[in-house]
């Protein structure tokens, strides 16, 4: 392709809503246009870089035996509502009607459609196991699109879909799909890590989350060097401390005047957060809880919506904070509620003994606080966040956190969807079972910017050359002179015999812009025709490690085998 005709501008200037690297140069590149929040087009050089990305899932499913088709993104509600997944999207779902009031949704995701395509398929156990997938558009009414393609609400998903007629062979499925996965993200280049993830409300036996390590990352990785275990925050648990056993203290209510933070309690009360509790109310689809967990930590909301099969969470409004607790925000607690509403305590909290927590009145906290004396809790079970230094569930050694980029998620399912559709089979005896479900999904998407995300530095991107819009750009400093002209022209079709997609910047700029742009643009090879055309020499550089040489035209062609 001749620059000179290529459909892009590049940008100095970027808006401000483009926070991290990869969407700043996303923009900066021309590969994608806005068109609304958490909507983009890809141009010509993004859509290449899609269509790399694309071929290897596609190559990898294919040889791990998964068979593509490909569903409508307009849906009808239906097989949605059978399953429940109608009201539990809430308003992350793109819902519509017809002309005649009926209702449709654009896929958020297709375990319904294609579980009902192999219901209508396959009856006989001879007939599984089977795996299907599709690259295709998503749509999710994201509550904060960001980031560009990271978190859009129209993206590109592969998902596949398997099927098997016991946990055994869900088993296998599974390690195929995982298998395939390392391999597409091992082969585009990316540093990843498996992490184990939350399974939440949609039950299944297991799922696994593809993590790249990456600063801008919106979930957070806890890991053990020791042994390995590696989760997602959502999911990570800890190993607890010994309960405390000390005696029951007599509870005190304590004047706690202008004191509105946690840490001015502690100051306060001349103590450490790990001696406080601290009440946080909830509204889960309408109904106002009561969370109680450690000073020093923080709830996990998506343990604690698990636990409700929450479609919709926030906090209580201030209005039912005061009414609840009869007291200002920042001093509820377990004693005294002015309402009865459920308590879920967090498992840590059942060791802990003479603790303090807020009066449920405004400028009071009570003192020696403790369960089964003082009140008791509706829940018992684990809803905070495990952070740094907290110990290992398995192993008992200190944990560490990582920011993480989810690119893919794999997903024991179960018969949630064969139940709610009816996709049986008839086993050797004629009898009917549910077959057992998998999901795997990669975002097409987010995984283009997360590799930006790994491999660029302030001159611009470097792609790897499997994700590279074209691998090689030919860029003669002076298009008017003839020696230059011949030279690079016919190193450019010598590079399109030999296979590579090339570029060969025919505008005549000088050739610092045609540099600059190069370098943005993320190239893997540059090949400059300049002074030393005429001996038959020009100079060759590697966007990934910027390394560069002189070499005769055989060796300039030669070197498009070694960009990695
Ligand atoms: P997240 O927790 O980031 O919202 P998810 O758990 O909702 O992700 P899945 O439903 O498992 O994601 O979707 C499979 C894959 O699709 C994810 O691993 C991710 O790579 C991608 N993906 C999900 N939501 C988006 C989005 N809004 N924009 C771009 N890619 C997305
Ligand atoms: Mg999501």
């Amino acid at each position: 392709m001749r620059v000179s005709n290529l459909f892009f501008a590049t940008q100095r200037e970027v808006p401000a809503d483009a926070e991290i690297p990869s969407h700043k140069l996303m923009l900066r590149a021309g590969l994608i246009r806005k068109m609304s929040s958490g909507i983009y087009a890809y141009m010509p050089m993004g859509f290449k870089v899609y269509k790399n990305v694309e071929k290897v899932i596609r190559e990898e499913m294919d040889r791990a035996g998964a068979q593509e088709l490909i569903m409508p993104a307009l849906l009808p509600a239906e097989a949605y509502q059978a399953s429940g997944r109608w009201e539990k999207f809430g308003p992350e779902m793109f819902r519509m009607s017809d002309r005649g009031g009926r209702p449709f949704c654009l896929g958020p995701t297709h375990e319904e459609p294609f579980t009902e395509a192999v219901r209508d398929t396959f009856r006989s156990y001879k007939n599984l196991p089977v795996t299907l997938y599709q690259i295709q558009h998503k749509y999710r009414d994201e509550k904060r699109p960001r980031f560009g393609v990271m978190r859009s609400r129209e993206f590109v998903m592969k998902d596949a879909y398997s099927f098997d007629v016991d946990e055994e062979g869900l088993d296998k499925s599974y390690k195929i799909m995982y298998d395939a996965y390392r391999r597409i993200f091992d082969r585009l280049g990316l540093d990843y890590t498996v992490v184990d993830a939350d399974s939440g409300a949609m039950g299944g036996s297991g799922s696994q989350e593809f993590m790249v390590k990456s600063p801008i990352g919106e979930d957070a990785i806890c890991f053990c060097d020791a042994c390995g275990y590696a989760a997602n925050e959502e999911k990570a648990s800890c190993k607890e401390g010994e309960a405390d056993t000390s005696a029951e203290l007599p509870i005190e209510k304590i004047h706690t005047p202008d004191v509105k933070t946690i840490e001015e309690l502690i100051a306060f009360m001349n103590t450490t957060a790990d001696k406080f509790v601290k009440t946080i109310l909830y509204n889960i689809d309408g109904k106002i809880v009561a969370v109680m967990v450690r000073g020093d930590r923080d709830i996990n909301e998506t343990k604690l919506g698990n636990i409700y099969d929450a479609t919709e969470m926030d906090l209580a409004s201030f209005e039912d904070v005061e009414r609840i607790t009869g007291a200002k925000v920042g001093f509820a607690g377990p004693v005294g509620l002015k309402e009865k509403i459920e308590v879920v305590m967090d498992t840590e909290v059942a060791g802990m003994k003479n603790f303090i927590v807020g009066a449920c009145e405004t400028d009071y906290h009570f003192k020696n606080v403790n369960i089964g004396r003082d009140f008791t809790p509706d829940i018992v079970k684990d809803v905070k966040n495990v952070k740094s230094g907290d110990l290992c569930p398995k192993c008992g050694q200190p944990l560490g956190m990582a920011r993480g980029v989810e690119v893919g998620h794999i997903f024991k399912l179960g018969t949630k969807y064969s139940d709610s559709l009816g996709c049986i089979y008839l086993d050797k005896e004629g009898k009917e079972h549910s077959m057992v479900m998998g999901c795997y999904g990669i975002g097409v998407s987010r995984t283009i910017a997360a590799i930006i995300e790994q491999y660029n530095d302030e001159d611009g991107i470097k792609w790897p050359a499997i994700a590279a819009p074209y691998k090689v750009i030919v860029i003669p400093t002076n298009t008017k002179d003839e020696t230059v002209m011949g030279v690079a022209e016919k190193l450019y079709n010598a590079y399109i015999d030999a296979g590579f997609e090339t570029l060969i910047d025919d505008r005549n700029e000088r050739p610092g812009v045609k540099f600059k742009d190069a370098d943005l643009l993320g190239i893997p090879l540059r090949v400059t025709v300049g002074r030393r055309a005429g001996e038959g020499i020009v100079e060759l550089k590697f966007r990934m490690d910027g390394a560069m040489s002189e070499a005769t035209i055989d060796e300039a062609i030669e070197a498009a085998g070694k960009i990695k």
